[in-house]
């Protein structure tokens, strides 16, 4: 289960919470509150979110180690 926090709010205005995961899933995210501004199709009330990292902050995990991208002369 996890601790420390139960819900977040996306940027869209949505607030989800986090419930114990199924199936193999760790934490499986609800959108508890539908934001009345929220555009995305996904966010239905009460339905699980699975793309709850992209959700919750960007990603860190895309493309490859930006090696060589800067040399650093000494
Ligand atoms: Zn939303």
């Amino acid at each position: 289960m996890v601790k420390g926090f139960t819900h977040a709010r996306l940027a869209c205005g949505c607030r989800i919470t986090f419930r114990e995961g199924v199936e193999g899933s760790p934490v499986t995210v609800v959108v508890e509150e539908k934001s009345p501004a929220c555009l995305v199709s996904q966010h239905v009330r009460d339905l699980p979110l699975f793309d709850y990292r992209e959700a919750l902050r960007p990603s860190t995990r895309v493309g490859p180690p930006e090696e060589g991208e800067f040399e650093e002369e000494s």
